[in-house]
């Protein structure tokens, strides 16, 4: 019998890069505080099959997985950005609200009350039911975004004229610059750049006025005051309740990962390591160094002395210097080099005393969570504006590449591993000290009173407000 009363919220991922498993912490920790409530969380048959199996589990057994129809479920033929578009497609033209009446006939015809769902997913705004959107970048690139099209104005007249100004007439924006934007710059004219543009300029418009209430990654007090302000401004409800990691029901607040998470044995690698004294290497899920900086990398790494911990994609193992891998399969170089890690467990782990990082925002409040000074070297998107906040707003870490400077070069990654890990110069010991503090307030944020806990219960009100 349908009932009238009943919760049935969707959690709508979308199903590309490093999205799902943020959305799906997210989904866990709503479906921990509302046990009586279903729980569906849509994503793509292949997304959802790369997700390990521990990740399906909450104490209510309320999260019911929903396959999203994809373009090619085969995950192979067809290349990545074509699949991204035809699923955006798909999805605007109908197949989201298709997706949630399937959701709701597959619930026992109970409709869904409420929209959980990635940002990205914006067409969301016109599924009929309230819409809470969950922002799973950094946040002062969710800004850029809110500003696109006068930024773009903007920024076009600088980039002709070649400066890269602070962009002090955008309220939160006035520690960035130009350089900085997710936008404006060369990969723009790209086809996944016109992609991403579009997708996002949608997002920028969308949010303020169809948005009920807007999750944002990060714990209360953590962002600048300027940053923070133009967004609650700007967006209706703007919680933040991170990092999404930390959550109620996820895997981190459950303890370490399921073995089947490890497959490469990093944290048993790890746990034979000093604390402090392993540098962790990665660039998420999507960004590449082109190949003659992975060769100053990986010469880098082994002269720092550091060992090491690289999480680096297959098909790029080709193109390190002759002879690397043999030296870390033989642990002669100290370092071992894996296809993926259980990146958030390796950070926490006592063992890393740095991080070589893309500076996507997930891998920084990870970083944070694990108290680990960063070196950074952004290559697009948010990266830039979150390398920015490492190295200027927090000041624990430090980059290559910010304001069109010090390009990574073997010498430079040595240098700035060692002293992370163990220099004895003052800024050094600050990186280190403030990285640790940054962590401390991060804890006490996830206190049973603390900022995000206590923003994540008022979203969890928001959500469970809505009823059919
Ligand atoms: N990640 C992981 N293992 C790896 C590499 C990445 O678990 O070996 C995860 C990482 O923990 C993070 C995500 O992938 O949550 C990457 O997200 P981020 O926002 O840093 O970068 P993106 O991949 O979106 O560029």
């Amino acid at each position: 019998m349908r009932s009238t009363s009943h919760l049935h919220v969707a959690v709508v991922a979308y199903p590309f890069t490093s999205h799902v498993p943020k959305l799906l912490a997210v989904a866990r920790a709503l479906a921990t505080a509302a046990p009586s409530a279903t729980f569906s969380f849509l994503s793509t048959a292949d997304s959802l099959a790369r997700l390990p199996a521990i990740a399906a589990v909450v104490p209510g057994n309320n999260i019911r997985f929903v396959e999203m129809p994809s373009s090619d479920d085969d995950g192979q033929g067809t290349p990545a950005l074509r699949r991204m578009e035809l699923f955006m497609e798909a999805a605007e033209a109908g197949g989201l609200r298709r997706a949630l009446e399937a959701a709701g006939d597959a619930a026992g015809g109970v409709r869904v009350s409420c929209v959980v769902g990635d940002a990205f997913m914006s067409m969301a705004a016109d599924a009929g039911v309230p819409w809470v959107a969950v922002w799973t970048g950094g946040p002062s690139t969710l800004l850029a975004h809110l500003v696109g099209d006068a930024l773009r104005e903007d920024i076009a007249d600088h980039r002709a004229r070649g400066d890269d100004p602070l962009l002090s007439s955008f309220p939160g924006l006035g520690s960035y610059r130009v350089g900085d934007l997710p936008f404006g710059g060369a990969g723009d004219s790209s086809e996944m750049g016109r992609f991403m543009n579009l997708l996002l300029g949608r997002v920028g418009q969308r949010l303020p006025r169809a948005a009920t209430a807007v999750a944002v990654n990060a714990f209360p007090g953590l962002l600048a005051p300027d940053v923070s302000t133009a967004l609650a401004d700007a967006l209706p409800n703007c919680l933040p309740i991170g990092p999404y990691h930390l959550l109620p029901g996820s895997t981190a607040a459950a303890g370490a990962p399921a073995d089947d998470d490890d497959p490469h044995g990093c944290l048993a690698w790890l746990a034979n390591r000093p604390a402090n004294s392993v540098a962790y290497v990665s660039f998420g899920t999507v960004a590449a160094p082109p190949p003659d900086e992975l060769r100053e990398l990986a010469t880098g790494l082994e002269a720092s002395g550091a060992p090491f911990l690289w999480s680096l994609r297959e098909d790029l193992w080709p193109l390190l210097p002759p002879g690397f891998l043999d030296r870390s399969k033989a642990n002669d170089s100290g370092g071992l080099v894996v296809p993926w890690t259980p990146q958030a467990a390796v950070l926490r782990h006592p063992a890393v005393g740095a991080f070589v990082t893309h500076s996507g925002w997930g891998s920084v409040v990870e970083g944070m969570s694990g108290g680990v000074p960063m070196v950074c070297r952004p290559f697009f998107g948010d990266q830039h504006m979150n390398a920015r906040d490492v190295t200027r707003l927090w000041c624990f870490g430090t980059a290559f590449g910010l304001d069109g400077g010090k390009p990574l070069t073997s010498g430079g990654v040595a240098e700035a591993v060692a002293s992370l890990i163990a220099g004895e110069e003052e800024e050094a010991r600050m990186m280190r000290t403030r990285a640790r503090q940054l962590q401390a307030r991060m804890v006490k944020a996830f206190e049973p009173d603390g900022g995000s806990i206590t923003n994540f219960h008022k979203l969890v009100d928001i959500v469970c407000a809505h009823r059919v």
